[in-house]
C-alpha cells in the first residue's frame, strides 16, 4: 500500500464547487493522491496507520497555477528593464536567449522552477526557447513540478534574424519532442505547442503546428497574441487582420488553444474567444512593465472567457510570484471598472482552479477535492503585518491582497514535498545561486553585452 500522510491545518480553502472553507478537517493523501478530507474528530489520531502531519497553526491552499511562463529567461532578470515589448525583445531577450548553451539554460530554469515552487506554484505552462529545449523537460521532469512545455517555434525573425529556424525544421523538431515528452513521468508533464507569436512564425508554421497538435491527446496550443499596439500593428499590416481574427481566420481558436496578453482586442475578437471557448493568460506584471497595457478581464471573465495568471518571464516582471500577480490582477482593474471589480475570491480562482480548467487538467488539481493530486500549499499567515480577523470569507483577502512568498511554509506536488519549513528540498540555494552566476557571465560574454 502507498504511503499515507494526514494533514490536519487551521483552516483548508478547498477551491471546490461550493467554494468550502473548512475548519477541524484533515486531508488525508494516499500516495500522490488525496485519498479523504474528514472532520479531525472523526479520526483515531492514536491508532492511525499513517504520518500525521499537525499544522494547526496554518492555512492549506491548492498550489498555484501558472499559465504563462518563460523558464529559459530567468537568467536575464534586471537585464531589460524600462523597454517597450519589441525593443525589449529586439535589444535584449532575442540576443540572450540566442546565447543560450545547454549549461546556461540549465541555469535559468532551475533558478526559475526554484522560484516557482519556493512560491506555491506547483503548475506551470512554459513557452520554452529555439534551442536545447530537452535542457528544460529534463529539468521539469527532476524537480517534480507539474507542467505543460514545448520549443519555442520561430520560422521568422525580422528583429533577430539570426535566431530563427527553416519551417520544417521547426515542425520535424516539435514532433520529435511531442513524442519523446507528452505525458511524461506518469503524465506529469504534457506537451505544449509553443508558435511564438504571429511575427515570429510563417502561416504554414502555425497550422501544421495546430494540426500535428491533434494527435497529442491533452496538449495544448499556446502563444502570445494582442500584447502591444506595434506588434498588433504589425501583424494588421501583415495579414490585414486583427491578431485574433487572424487566429481565427487560419482555425487556431478552440477550447485547446491558450493566448498569453489579449490586451487590445476589438469587439469582434472578443466574440470570437467566447465563441470559441480559447483561454486567455492574464500577466499583470508583464503587462504594465512593458507599458502594454491593461486587458479587459473584467469584461472577458462577463463573457465567460476562462481567464488564468501567469507571471510571464522574469526580465519583464521581475518576480515569479503569484502573489503579486494576484495583487494586480485585482487593483489595476478598480480605478477602470470600480472598487467592487475584481474581488479577491474571483482572484484566488484565476490563479487555482481556472488555471487547472485552462489547461483541462482540473479533474487532476487546482483545488483541493478527493481524488486530485496533493498539489498543495501550507500557509503561515500569524503575521501583524496581514489581516487579523478570522473569519472564514476573510482569507482570500488576506492571501490576495496582503500576504506573499515569505507567509509560504511548505509545498507538496503530486504527494511529496517539495519545501518544507520554508527549506527547498530540490535545490541548495546558495550553490544555485554561484552556478547561475557564472553561467550568466559566461552568456553575456557570448552575446559581447
Ligand atoms: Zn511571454
Amino acid at each position: 500500500m502507498s504511503k499515507r500522510q494526514l494533514i490536519i491545518p487551521s483552516k483548508i480553502v478547498t477551491v471546490n464547487s461550493k467554494d468550502e472553507i473548512l475548519t477541524d478537517y484533515a486531508v488525508e493523501i494516499e500516495g500522490k493522491v488525496i485519498s479523504k478530507i474528514v472532520n479531525v474528530k472523526e479520526i483515531d489520531l492514536l491508532t492511525y496507520d499513517g504520518e500525521i502531519i499537525r499544522v494547526d497553526d496554518k492555512v492549506l491552499i491548492p498550489g498555484f497555477i501558472q499559465t504563462h511562463i518563460h523558464l529559459c529567461q530567468t537568467l536575464f532578470r534586471g537585464l531589460a528593464d524600462d523597454l517597450q515589448l519589441l525593443d525589449w525583445l529586439q535589444q535584449r531577450i532575442f540576443p540572450y536567449e540566442n546565447a543560450h548553451s545547454e549549461k546556461s539554460l540549465l541555469a535559468s530554469v532551475k533558478l526559475g522552477i526554484n522560484e516557482l515552487i519556493n512560491g506555491g506554484t506547483t503548475t506551470l505552462l512554459d513557452m520554452g526557447t529555439l534551442r536545447h529545449q530537452h535542457v528544460i523537460f529534463d529539468e521539469l521532469i527532476s524537480s517534480g513540478i507539474r507542467a505543460f512545455a514545448g520549443k519555442c517555434m520561430m520560422d521568422v525573425n525580422d528583429l533577430f534574424p539570426s535566431f530563427k529556424n527553416h519551417t520544417n525544421a521547426e515542425l520535424k523538431e516539435t514532433l520529435a519532442l511531442a513524442k519523446e515528452y507528452h505525458n511524461k513521468a506518469e503524465g506529469r508533464i504534457k506537451y505544449g505547442f509553443a508558435p511564438r507569436f504571429v511575427l515570429s512564425c510563417s502561416e504554414e508554421l502555425l497550422i501544421e503546428t495546430k494540426e500535428m497538435m491533434k494527435d497529442f491527446a491533452g496538449s495544448i496550443y499556446h502563444t502570445h497574441s494582442s500584447e502591444n499596439k506595434s506588434e498588433v500593428a504589425e501583424v494588421r499590416r501583415r495579414h490585414n487582420k486583427e491578431n485574433i481574427e487572424y487566429f481565427d481566420h487560419i482555425n487556431i481558436l478552440d477550447d485547446h488553444t491558450l493566448l498569453a496578453h489579449c490586451i487590445h482586442l476589438n469587439e469582434n475578437e472578443i466574440g470570437l474567444m467566447k465563441n470559441r471557448d480559447t483561454r486567455i493568460s492574464h500577466c499583470p506584471s508583464s503587462n504594465l512593465k512593458l507599458a502594454s497595457g491593461i486587458a479587459n478581464i473584467p469584461r472577458y471573465l462577463k463573457e465567460g472567457i476562462n481567464v488564468s495568471l501567469g507571471a510571464d518571464g522574469a526580465p519583464c516582471n521581475n518576480n515569479l510570484s503569484q502573489f503579486y500577480e494576484m495583487r494586480l490582477a485585482a487593483l489595476i482593474q478598480k480605478p477602470i471598472h470600480g472598487a467592487d471589480s475584481m474581488d479577491a475570491k474571483t482572484v484566488f480562482k484565476l490563479a487555482t482552479i481556472e488555471g487547472a480548467k485552462a489547461l483541462h487538467i482540473h479533474n487532476e488539481t487546482g483545488s483541493i477535492e478527493i481524488g486530485k493530486f496533493a498539489d498543495l500549499v501550507l500557509l503561515d499567515l500569524n503575521d501583524p503585518s496581514l489581516p487579523l480577523s478570522n473569519r472564514d470569507e476573510d482569507f482570500y483577502s488576506k492571501i490576495v491582497y496582503s500576504a506573499n512568498q515569505k507567509h509560504i511554509s511548505d509545498v507538496m506536488i503530486n504527494g511529496d514535498w517539495k519545501v518544507r519549513d520554508g527549506i527547498s528540498l530540490i535545490y541548495n540555494q546558495s550553490e544555485l545561486y554561484f552556478y547561475a552566476k557564472e553561467e550568466l557571465n559566461l552568456l553575456l560574454k557570448r552575446t559581447g553585452v
